[in-house]
């Protein structure tokens, strides 16, 4: 039999590449206008970085990520995103002794071992940012900015803008809480999923892609309504 590209892979032929190029300058033209440098870490990683970094409850971890011992009996993962590797090297080279805000951008192959469907691969490429050392809702504005930027100058005009906010561990807590109530009689009615991310990491159930218009209609409470003092002041002047 005929050897193809794994499931969920990708081969771009010339003309495609070309394409990827183009998409590519734009974005690193639109980044060094904002002054993000480009960082570029390892493909893998010990995989207790990405355990730590995102968390043992997201679907990401617990059913995604392409881990494999190395021959010295490591256990390693294919990237599955960019933020936790990006915080390991700034703590690695010790960036956080600089006073200055440091601006990162990346653009690669990341690895998720995904149920095959329509637009999803296991080899997919992701851009992204990251701005760390200021706690200033101006760089909060400036990265929304930047990305609405980058959608209008790659000629997308119907753009409509939603602003959220997660909060800070504080509210979150209390969040946490109202979600678990809010659910406590309705939990028959969510996927089983849903039933285990309310044991685990309830904050999780928002991301449902099954049941997500459903809870709107039931009610749910909104993360908007319940920030603390401090995130609800932060989020108004991001706005
Ligand atoms: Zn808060
Ligand atoms: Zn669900």
């Amino acid at each position: 039999m005929a050897i193809t590209a794994p499931r969920g892979t990708q081969d771009f032929l010339p003309e495609q590449t070309a394409e990827w190029q183009l998409l590519e300058a734009k974005i690193r033209q639109i980044c060094s206008l904002y002054g993000f440098g480009e960082i570029r870490t390892p493909m893998f990683e010990s995989t207790e970085l990405f355990l730590r970094g995102i968390g043992e409850t997201t679907d990401v971890v617990t059913k995604e990520m392409y881990t494999f011992e190395d021959r010295g009996g490591r256990s390693m993962t294919l990237r599955p995103e960019n933020t936790a590797s990006v915080v390991r090297a700034f703590l690695e080279h010790k960036l956080y002794g600089d006073p200055q805000v440091h601006k990162f951008y990346y653009m690669g192959p990341m690895f998720r071992h995904d149920r095959p469907q329509a637009g999803r691969y296991r080899q997919f490429t992701q851009f992204g940012v990251e701005e760390i050392g200021s706690k200033d809702p101006a760089v909060d504005a400036e990265i929304i900015a930047m990305a609405f930027q980058l959608f209008r100058e790659l000629g997308l005009n119907d753009l409509v803008l939603h602003l959220n906010s997660v909060g800070c561990p504080k509210c979150r807590t209390v969040y946490r809480q109202k979600l678990l109530d809010f659910f406590a009689d309705k939990r028959d009615q969510l996927c089983d999923d849903c039933n285990e991310r309310l044991e685990k990491n309830p904050l999780r159930v928002l991301d449902c892609k099954e049941d997500g218009e459903k809870m709107m209609q039931m009610g749910v409470p909104l993360i908007t309504d319940n920030l603390c003092d401090d995130c609800k002041e932060h989020f108004h002047k991001v706005q």
